[in-house]
């Protein structure tokens, strides 16, 4: 499973498949990280320092964090695509084809001078929260998203 977890300055990625319930997360921030609710994760009960720190202690690579660079990334169903926005530009999509049962990305970019910010992740993981959450399969061909999802 997929998530994405956003405030206004930081994403909190989950892939609940490398998840080995070492629970570091749950220790460093229990208001924030608590399993035992939906959703699991709550940013705006932490501060965002502490959050980044507790991110690091997970041992799996099943928790990551970035900061957003005032970019905001929103699922665009309509135009089957996730968009990265800078105030109103584009600057990065994401780009899939809805299947029917699956849906499958075929082309992730990000403008060059955005690069390297997590944006390209935040993309991949957007739709794929979306596909999740709509009970669909993932077809990752765009080799980014195929590497991103693993
Ligand atoms: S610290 Fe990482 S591996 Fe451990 S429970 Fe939290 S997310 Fe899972």
């Amino acid at each position: 499973m997929h998530r994405l977890y956003e405030n206004e300055d930081i994403t909190v990625f989950w892939d609940s498949d490398k998840c080995f319930h070492a629970r570091r997360c749950i220790s460093g921030s229990p208001m924030v990280f608590n399993f035992a609710r939906k959703p699991w994760v709550d940013l705006s009960k932490g501060e965002n320092p502490n959050i980044w720190k507790t991110v690091k202690l997970c041992p799996s690579g099943a928790l990551d964090i970035v900061y957003n660079h005032g970019v905001r990334v929103e699922f665009d169903e309509e135009g089957s695509r996730s968009l990265a926005l800078l105030d109103d530009r584009i600057v990065g999509e994401c780009d899939f084809e809805d299947q029917g049962e699956a849906f499958r990305i075929y082309h992730t970019e990000v403008n060059p001078e955005f690069e390297n910010k997590g944006i390209a992740r935040r993309l991949v993981f957007k739709v794929a929260e979306a596909a999740e959450k709509r009970k669909k399969k993932l077809i990752p061909v765009c080799s980014y998203a195929a590497k991103v999802l693993g």
